[in-house]
């Protein structure tokens, strides 16, 4: 198997990389930069969001791993004491039939940006905000062609449904499975009084239907791409929708979306 290391670049996922790679080459595994076969993320959910976007023009072929050198993430499901097991069962070490690996796939949002840039298209794995620089975002959502509202708050947040754990859900959006093909509108303090109106709630949009959202060409933006930041002077249009591409992981072991949920967000003493 071809396998390259994403980490975080701290001393725990140093080491931990070190150790993987002297693991990995023990039982015949290939280092390979280039043209892996999975990429292992070992840091958090931000260094799986790095490895994503790293490799997201090979997403038909590569698989990602998660470990976590700190606390438990969505993506990053492997603890560091677990290395040498993971790297075992990648390597195709025989292992009981029931943690033998299966890949699960899950959506993506694709986004095309028309700006002072050109057009520009972007996958992003957990969301895309998007903010005024100066003050209250003025914008105009479409939904399939139709004019849906027109917003005025902080900004609005467009996620998948694994992304949905994540800024999302510090919105007041719901919890997305992602086996559910589907992207999340939610807002960010909107105003709401007599002259303004949004809908005031999240909205979930199913994969066959698209959202355009429109702003005045002279209002400073920030749009966030996961983890990446870009400043827009002169938007015209975005446009997203589910992709028709989804990313896989592999899962050398069973660890259902509900169970990560409940251990993130409420953890084990409570029942
Ligand atoms: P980071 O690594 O500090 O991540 C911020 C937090 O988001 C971490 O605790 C991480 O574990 C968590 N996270 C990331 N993806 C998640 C997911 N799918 N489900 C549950 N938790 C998740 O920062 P970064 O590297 O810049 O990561 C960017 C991400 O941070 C964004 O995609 C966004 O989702 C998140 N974020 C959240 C907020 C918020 O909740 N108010 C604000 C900004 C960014």
């Amino acid at each position: 198997m071809r396998y390259n290391v994403q980490n975080r670049n701290d001393e725990i996922s140093n080491q931990l990389t070190a150790n993987f790679h002297r693991l990995a080459a023990d039982r015949g595994m290939k280092f390979d930069e280039e043209a892996p076969e999975v990429v292992v993320s070992i840091g958090g959910d931000g260094t799986m969001l790095h490895a994503f976007h790293k490799y997201s023009d090979q997403l038909d072929r590569i698989s990602f791993v998660g470990v976590h050198t700190g606390h438990l993430g969505f993506y990053a499901d492997w603890q560091a004491d677990e290395l040498e097991q993971l790297v075992n069962l990648m390597a195709g070490t025989k292992l009981p039939d029931s943690i033998t690996p299966r890949i699960v796939q899950y959506p993506l949002i694709e986004l095309e940006i028309v700006s002072e840039h050109g057009l520009e298209k972007y996958q992003v794995l957990n969301e895309f905000t998007l903010k005024g620089v100066d003050g209250t975002l003025v914008a105009q959502i479409d939904i399939n062609d139709q004019i849906f509202e027109m917003f005025r708050g902080d900004g609005i947040c467009i996620s998948t449904p694994s992304g949905s754990t994540a800024y999302n859900k510090s919105v007041g959006g719901a919890l997305i499975h992602p086996s559910i093909e589907a992207l999340q509108i939610a807002e960010i303090a909107s105003i709401n009084n007599r002259v303004y109106r949004t809908l005031g709630s999240s909205l979930i949009l199913p994969k066959h239907h698209h959202c355009d959202i429109y702003s005045s060409k002279t209002q400073r933006l920030i749009l966030s791409l996961d983890h990446l930041t870009i400043a827009v002077d002169q938007l015209q249009s975005i446009r997203c929708a589910v992709s028709a591409q989804k990313v896989s992981f592999a899962r050398f072991r069973p660890f259902p979306f509900w169970n990560r949920v409940k251990q993130a967000f409420i953890g084990q003493g409570f029942q």
